[in-house]
């Protein structure tokens, strides 16, 4: 049977690491000496006076208009033509509400996030060969595990292990974790991966 591949975005595709910090530090939430993972600088923005609507600020800007300077994982290129050259099915899938409120004006983040895709080549033919038709944006967790299971993927790369904690989600799919950063807390029968290249080796070798 040929693979079908579900792919998360956020954190899996795209790689914010040190967006969240340089835009945190430029809105004058933090300074250089916060560490640089984006639960920290959470953390230490919540903590402000008008903490939380400060982070939620914060992410309509890296998940909005700043999205296009946020990095692609290594080796995602690679990933993308072992498939091709494997005959699979790559999708993605991503849980990604359409608006943001962002000084008065909505910013519609679906479109940024496909503007990056543009900009880093997924949809050209010799860049990753993706097609449009191939993403996917769901308002919530429940209709994001709906859409898996509806487009019949035989595998999901997530970042996020709550997602595979869910009921809901599809027993027959193989679940795997992209976790660059090592792997706390890993359910049972989740293998973790920190690269692309890991997983390509897994699915492709
Ligand atoms: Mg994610």
């Amino acid at each position: 049977m040929d693979k079908v591949i579900g792919i998360d975005l956020d954190n899996t595709l795209v790689c914010y690491d040190a967006l969240f910090h340089l835009a945190a530090r430029e809105e004058g939430l933090i300074d250089s000496t916060t560490p640089g993972s984006k639960e920290k600088i959470r953390d230490a923005i919540r903590l402000l006076p008008g903490g939380e609507s400060k982070w939620t600020r914060l992410q309509a800007i890296v998940y909005g208009p700043r999205i296009l300077e946020a990095a692609l994982f290594d080796g995602i290129g690679p990933f993308f033509r072992r498939c091709a050259a494997d005959g699979a099915r790559a999708v993605i899938v991503s849980h990604k509400t359409r608006f943001a409120a962002l000084d008065g004006k909505q910013v519609d983040l679906r479109q940024s996030a496909l503007r990056w895709m543009e900009e880093r080549g997924f949809f050209e033919r010799d860049g990753f060969a993706l097609s449009r038709e191939a993403v996917f944006f769901e308002e919530t967790r429940a209709e994001k595990i709906e859409r898996i299971r509806a487009l019949g993927c035989t595998h999901f790369i997530d970042d996020l292990a709550e997602v595979f904690a869910e009921s809901a989600f599809p027993s027959g799919v193989v679940k795997l974790l992209f976790a660059p950063h090592g792997s706390n807390g890993v359910p049972p029968g989740v293998p973790p991966f920190k690269t692309w290249r890991a997983l390509g080796d897994f699915l492709f070798a």
